[in-house]
Parts: C-alpha cells; sequence; structure tokens
C-alpha cells in the first residue's frame, strides 16, 4: 500500500436485503488531508461513512487503515489504533459542564478509573489539559456552562473537544455543519483546519461551499458508487457530477 495512504477502502460494498447502498467502493485517504465524501441525497454517504467507522460490516470489501486491515474489526479497537469518529451530541453528558466533559474524555483515554486515590497533581493535570483543549475549540468562555445549556454550534466544537481529547490521529465528521449558523460554520471551519493542521479528516458534508473552502479531496459518491473524486475545481465542472446534483 502507498505510505502516504492513511485509509483505504476496496471493493467496499454493503447490501441491505438485497438493495445495494454502496457498490464497490474505491477509496484513498491521504495521510494529513481534509478529505470530503459527498454526492446527492440517497447517494450511500451515512452508509459508507458507518462503514468505514465499523458501524457497519461491509457485505464485502476490505479496509485498512495505516496498513492494518481493519474490516473485522469493533470501533473501540480501531479507535485504540487512532481512527475516530466524532460522537454524537448524545454522547455528550448533558448535566456535565463543557470542562468536566473534555476532563472525563481526557481521562478515558489515558484509562483512569476514576480512582477514589488518584492524586490532587493528576486530577490538576487533567483540569488544565481540559482547559487547554477547551481554549483550542474557542470554548474557554463556556468552560462553567452545563453542555446542555450551550447553543448549538457551541455543542458541536465540545464534541470535537472530547472527541479531539481521544487523541485521534484521523477523524471522521458525520456533516459537522448540519444545523449550523453561518457565523457558527465559520468557526467550526477554522477549527476544522487547525484540527486538520497535524491530522487527516475525513468528512461526509452538505455545504458545498465548506467542502469547497475545506477540502483537498473529495469523492462524490451516487447510487453507491463513485462518481468522481479530485479537488473542487475537477469535480464540480465534471458534467456527471452536475447531472446527478440535478437530477436528485
Ligand atoms: P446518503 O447518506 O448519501 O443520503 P444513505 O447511505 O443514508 O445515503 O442511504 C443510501 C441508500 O441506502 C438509500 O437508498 C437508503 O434508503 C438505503 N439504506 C440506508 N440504510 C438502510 C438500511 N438500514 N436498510 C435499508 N436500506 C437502507
Amino acid at each position: 500500500m502507498n505510505g502516504d495512504i492513511i485509509l483505504e477502502a476496496s471493493g467496499l460494498t454493503k447490501e441491505f436485503r438485497g438493495f445495494v447502498a454502496v457498490a464497490d467502493v474505491r477509496l484513498a485517504v491521504r495521510r494529513g488531508s481534509i478529505h470530503a465524501l459527498i454526492g446527492p441525497n440517497g447517494a450511500g454517504k451515512t452508509t459508507c461513512f458507518n462503514l468505514l467507522t465499523k458501524f457497519l460490516q461491509p457485505t464485502r470489501g476490505i479496509i485498512r487503515y495505516k496498513g492494518h486491515d481493519i474490516t473485522a474489526m469493533a470501533p473501540a479497537d480501531i479507535a485504540r489504533l487512532g481512527l475516530v469518529r466524532s460522537f454524537q451530541i448524545s454522547a455528550v453528558f448533558p448535566n456535565m459542564t463543557a470542562l468536566e466533559n473534555v476532563r472525563i474524555a481526557l481521562q478515558r483515554r489515558r484509562g483512569d478509573s476514576f480512582d477514589f486515590w488518584r492524586s490532587e497533581k493528576v486530577l490538576a493535570r487533567f483540569e488544565s489539559d481540559a482547559q487547554r483543549l477547551l481554549a483550542d475549540v474557542g470554548l474557554t468562555e463556556f468552560a462553567a456552562t452545563r453542555a446542555a445549556e450551550l447553543p448549538y454550534g457551541r455543542k458541536r466544537a465540545l464534541e470535537i473537544a472530547t472527541t479531539l481529547a481521544l487523541e485521534p490521529e484521523m477523524l471522521l465528521l458525520d456533516e459537522p455543519m448540519a444545523g449550523m449558523t453561518q457565523e457558527d460554520i465559520d468557526r467550526i471551519s477554522s477549527l476544522i483546519k487547525r484540527v486538520a493542521a497535524n491530522r487527516t479528516v475525513l468528512m461526509v458534508e452538505h455545504n458545498l461551499s465548506v467542502v469547497a473552502d475545506l477540502s483537498d479531496t473529495i469523492t462524490v459518491l451516487a447510487r453507491g458508487q463513485v462518481l468522481a473524486e479530485g479537488d473542487y475545481e475537477t469535480v464540480s465542472k465534471d458534467p456527471r457530477v452536475i447531472e446527478a446534483y440535478i437530477g436528485a
């Protein structure tokens, strides 16, 4: 496998009772890139995303991450290899503050067993690391706010912070801009750019101007198949892509 490729899928296929939702997809994500998966509704993006994050088992095909065959691995095991999917909002503890949520994610990652005897020093370390992560995602002023009370866009930023606490090498984001105001979109876009400075990001995203702004490479899916791949300039001019979007 090309050493520059961090995640690679080949022949990826998913059938639901005979209906082929993802058909023989080949995907190669370059290390350090921001790669977007786009396509009209029903194209198979979510299914593909769920296959890559192992929330669904493929009917056929192989997925490799950093040279490991992860096709049969569980999500928790691939997370340990550094491939992490952003949490759903429901995974953020609503009654805990933003700071507590990040601190707990850090403690989990580092195998802290919530030991009654852990030292003040260790606790202080988690606290200061959590504060640094909150600052990274622009949430310092919300540190003491309960997650349930955060504005929507800030909740998504918290979700990214708790994901970053797991120290991923590669981050998979499922529609990070869904339901956001333009101000949130601008903030999360610059966060994703910063996150991607030393990581790989693969995202499913509907908002094409976000895709144009952020992505190095775009894979366009339609009817479960790869229709086109390349940078935004290339794929946005591809007549098959235009037709798939107009015809959708
Ligand atoms: P997208 O995310 O691009 O909108 P999806 O991956 O959600 O597309 O869906 C692709 C196709 O697979 C759709 O036709 C959808 O109805 C079908 N599909 C998705 N999940 C299931 C499922 N669990 N059972 C049956 N069909 C499904």
